[in-house]
């Protein structure tokens, strides 16, 4: 039975499905580069918090409630050369959202990935849309976790990879 999939498993999955692999069989270790680092340092700084929230092993970067209809999340990036995998990573957290507010109340559930040494905001709604492609996601993470690991192929997220001794030694 496969753990739980975590917003890694979404951000790797947008990036390198060995990466994925790696990371889903524990074998891709904290290994905090100076990119790593520089994103957290960036994240804390950034942005004053109104909150931080947790759910589950997810823990969302910043929440608000800019009225009484509305949740809103934040993911802070240091740049958004793979923001298609940070969207994916951040629709893991609404489905989250969309999850523990099930029995209650049905807020629009927004994201908002913020790139600020780029001075931009990229929103995303949790909607029917976006909920199915969420499911297909999960279910393509899902499959390439229990197959074999893919053989490592160079691609440009290689450069700042912290797994590219264990890749291409
Ligand atoms: S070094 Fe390249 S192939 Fe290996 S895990 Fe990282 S991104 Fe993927």
């Amino acid at each position: 039975m496969p753990r739980s999939l975590t917003g890694e498993h979404y951000h790797y999955y947008g990036i390198c499905s060995t990466k994925l692999w790696y990371h889903h069989h524990r074998i891709l270790y904290a290994q905090e580069n100076e990119f790593v680092k520089l994103g957290k340092i960036l994240s804390e700084t950034a942005y004053s918090r109104d909150d931080n929230v947790a759910v589950g092993t997810s823990k969302f970067d910043l929440i608000r409630h800019p009225d009484e209809q509305t949740i809103e999340i934040s993911e802070i990036k240091r740049s958004s050369t793979y923001q298609e995998a940070d969207r994916l990573q951040l629709l893991h957290y609404l489905s989250l959202l969309a999850e523990a507010q099930s029995n209650g109340s049905d807020r629009e559930l927004i994201g908002k990935l913020r790139y600020p040494r780029e001075n931009t905001v990229v929103t995303i709604k949790w909607t029917d849309k976006t909920a199915v492609e969420y499911e297909e996601a999960t279910a393509e993470i899902l499959s390439a976790v229990s197959d074999e690991c893919p053989s490592p192929e160079r691609i440009p997220a290689c450069r700042k990879c912290s797994m590219r001794e264990f890749c291409f030694a």
